[in-house]
């Protein structure tokens, strides 16, 4: 599973309140590769809370 970040974010923060071993934001949203995998359900829990669809996961 790979998580990418679009530039659309606008850096509301609810990715990482749903997952912050995954997702921390400052200006953007950054992702911590090596919690990925661990964390599954909670990334696509957060790819589909995300207000302008800006996570990406494949
Ligand atoms: S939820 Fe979406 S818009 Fe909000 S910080 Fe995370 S990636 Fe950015």
């Amino acid at each position: 599973m790979k998580v990418t970040i679009e530039d659309s974010c606008i850096a509301c923060g609810a990715c990482e309140s749903i997952c912050d071993a995954v997702f921390s934001v400052s200006d953007k949203a950054a992702v911590n590769e090596s919690a990925v995998a661990a964390n599954e359900a909670s990334v696509k829990e957060a790819a589909d809370a995300c207000p302008v669809s800006a996570i990406v996961v494949e």
